[in-house]
């Protein structure tokens, strides 16, 4: 999960349309979403402009859209899980800060679940401003990250299982809601982790073949460090599991590879790579 940024000033024209105001006006005379509400907030248009938001990504799981993604409402539209006396957030179906760019599973297991740490200050009635960042709903202290709001940094951290970790009770709820720890999740993360492992292991091993020497090696692991940079890159799927990756980089490799010459060799190009990556940005940065 990464902070996706959207201006929340400017919703797709279709959203602002006269048909769609109408069909809020209903919802809120109606006290109920409307089923249409779909031909808005679903218009090629508004999910096109939400796919390009999340760089064509789940918003929750960053997982890469193949087809069948969903748009999320963030507070959900019908009555709120555990909360029956809550008729939904069904005024907020075409609320551009209230829809999240969504894969089908995160979007199924996620339903119409939206705990709050402020249950005595949940928003039951339509007033006010229904921007996501308003003061009012901001007050509802949501235990869900919102990626276009929140930093999802400050709340989760991934572990070399491929498991995600809260850092906080947000982060907590939020991999419990969306299900972040599911079982083909944590077996994709995994996939991404060892492909990058492998790629350290064979450099390794043609080194202990003696097939490189210690400047060849360097070199060759060199390529595999970079290639774990870009796929760090917010476009790639999985790009926060890459980033912490690089971040904890001796975490998440002391356990794949054991014999302790080969780690300290892969540890020490890596912190070499890593000097002069920084120089590089720094120099670039001089520039600009
Ligand atoms: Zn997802």
């Amino acid at each position: 999960m990464i902070h996706i940024r959207n201006d929340f000033n400017n919703p797709p024209e279709k959203l602002l349309s006269e048909n769609c105001q109408k069909l809020i006006e209903r919802s809120l005379i109606e006290k109920k979403k409307q089923s249409s509400s779909n031909n808005y907030y679903g218009d090629p248009n508004v999910v096109n402009q939400l796919r390009k938001l999340s760089q064509d990504k789940c918003s929750y799981c960053e997982v890469l859209s193949h087809g069948g993604f969903h748009v999320d409402h963030y507070r959900p539209l019908s009555s709120v899980k555990m909360i029956p006396t809550h008729k939904g957030y069904y005024w907020l179906s075409c609320e551009w800060s209230n829809l999240i760019f969504s894969c089908n599973a995160c979007n199924i297991k996620k339903s119409n679940q939206f705990p709050i740490e402020n249950e005595f200050l949940r928003v039951n009635e339509p007033s006010g401003d229904w921007r996501a960042d308003s003061a009012q709903y901001k007050m509802e202290m949501p235990l869900i990250i919102h990626p276009q709001m929140d930093h999802p940094s400050e709340h989760m951290t991934f572990l070399p299982n491929g498991m995600v970790r809260d850092l906080t009770k947000k982060g907590q709820y939020t991999i419990d809601v969306c299900g972040l720890n599911r079982k083909d999740l944590i077996n994709k993360r995994l996939k991404a982790i060892n492909e990058i492992i492998n790629l350290l292991y064979s450099q390794i091993k043609m080194f202990i073949e003696k097939e490189y020497d210690g400047k060849q090696l360097r070199t060759a692991l060199c390529v595999v460090f970079s290639l774990l940079d870009r796929r760090s890159s917010s476009e790639n799927e999985f790009s926060r599991l890459h980033w912490i990756f690089q971040a904890e980089f001796e975490i998440f490799i002391k356990d794949f590879i054991p014999e302790t010459k080969a780690l300290q060799l892969v540890i020490d190009a890596f912190r070499w790579f890593s000097v002069k990556k920084s120089k590089k940005i720094q120099l670039k940065s001089m520039f600009e």
